[in-house]
């Protein structure tokens, strides 16, 4: 009986240990490819004399370098040199290689000159999209640590229900999963520090290999490191193509919490959900949404204050563009500040303190005397418009005086002519 035993054991081990290494590929190496986005003609985008074709290859050589280093991973890349190769190409090459992941690398730009941050774009598809989102994660986990703004994982489709980008359309076909990583953008000051410098550039690289290294739970003895430990973030097989988000946040509203005339600064309450993707920017007009300031990054919650400066010359009438993940924005109500001066009141004051020291304590006492009058003065209109206040009656003045000078000079004007006129036909 105990033969039995030991003769059951002892073939369950050796099955166990000749299966064991087939179902978790330990010797199998991971395959990448990275993929320097456009090359030859296609340039890329291009902003302030920095070409994203050249920055894309830096980057691609600093992560093809680190992510060497790895145990258990081959890597390969699309380019090398500034070559132009098709979208199906680089698709072509990656199934060549029978690659577990083509990763694109690219730098963004937007049309407005408005956007910031890094984001990552992959299939809509299965195991594609499964695959996909989890290395995105882990790209913007890296990404993290630099500071760039977290735009997050995204899918985008074609009018035909594909993929939209080539690249990860073209990889998919052949059985590839792809990502395209947007490090940041080209075209906006914030984004600048990240890619300004080669070394910066070769530090993004570094961090792709990272993720990429961390993804597939690699270590490096020489670079000292052991992910093999490190959880994926895992999001369901789906079914269907997993869509993008294509309408604006369903809630943006605004209110006026106080109106500060004295130091000229705004405290706004801005709530706005969007159900589908959620918020990222939200941007403040004061001129009734001709103009936009910067876009700020959306704070990790559904209703937030904020304070506004006002600069001189400016009567506020405030709107808010509130941009979900997708960079689809939905504006708020609208709300006008009345009494609002047009020159802050310490600059006012700052005229007469040149003119006499003495009389600058008075102007102070007052001040703050006036100080609860110009509060109770703010009247938020978003039906009617109640009496106006006595800086905007002075205004209208002035106006009313400008226009009858106007009106005399040119009664004055006509009247020479016409003399003139007479003048000459009496000549004749
Ligand atoms: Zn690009």
């Amino acid at each position: 009986m105990k033969k039995r035993i030991f003769l059951f054991l002892l073939i369950f081990t050796f099955f166990a240990f000749f299966m064991t290494p087939v179902t978790i590929r330990a010797d199998e190496p991971v395959i990448v490819v990275i993929d320097p986005g456009h090359g030859g003609e296609n340039l890329g985008a291009r902003y302030n004399g920095y070409i994203e074709k050249e920055m894309n290859l830096t980057v691609a050589q600093a992560m093809y370098d680190e992510l060497s280093q790895y145990d258990g991973i081959q890597v390969y890349m699309t380019r090398e040199s500034d070559a132009e190769l098709t979208l199906a190409e680089r698709a072509e090459y990656a199934a060549g290689v029978n690659a577990d992941l083509l990763i694109s690398l690219h730098f963004n730009a937007s049309e407005s000159h408005t956007f910031y941050g890094s984001e990552v774009w992959i299939s809509a598809f299965g195991e594609n999209y499964q695959e996909g989102y989890a290395f995105g994660e882990a790209v913007l986990d890296q990404f993290d640590t630099l500071g760039t703004y977290r735009k997050g994982v995204k899918t985008r489709l074609g009018d035909d229900g594909e993929d939209y980008y080539g690249i990860i359309r073209e990889a998919r076909a052949r059985n590839v999963t792809a990502a395209i990583i947007e490090h940041c953008y080209m075209d906006h000051d914030f984004d600048k520090s990240f890619y300004n410098t080669t070394e910066k550039l070769k530090h993004l690289g570094r961090l792709d290999a990272t993720a990429t290294a961390r993804y597939f739970g690699l270590s490096s003895e020489s670079l000292g490191v052991d992910y093999s430990d490190y959880k994926k973030v895992m999001v369901e097989l789906p079914s269907s193509a997993v869509k993008p988000d294509l309408t604006p946040p369903d809630i943006c509203y605004l209110e006026l919490e106080e109106s500060d005339k004295d130091n000229r600064t705004l405290k706004l309450r801005l709530s706005a959900e969007d159900y589908d993707s959620g918020m990222l920017y939200y941007s403040y007009s004061l001129d009734g949404g001709e103009t936009f300031a910067t876009l700020r990054e959306w704070p990790d919650a559904d209703t937030f204050q904020f304070i506004v400066e006002v600069p001189n010359g400016i009567s506020p009438h405030v709107v808010i563009n509130a941009y979900n993940k997708y960079d689809v924005y939905a504006t708020s109500n609208a709300i006008t500040i009345e009494g609002f001066p047009l020159v802050s009141k310490t600059e006012q004051e700052s005229a007469v303190v040149t003119e006499s020291e003495s009389e600058a304590t008075i102007t102070e006492t007052t001040e703050e005397e006036s100080t609860i009058e110009v509060w109770e003065e703010v009247i938020i209109t978003t039906e009617n418009s109640t009496e106006p206040d006595r800086s905007f009656t002075t205004f209208l003045i002035i106006c009313g005086i400008c226009l009858g000078s106007l009106f005399i000079l040119l009664i004055i004007g006509y009247s020479y002519l016409s003399h003139q006129k007479k003048k000459r036909r009496r000549k004749f």
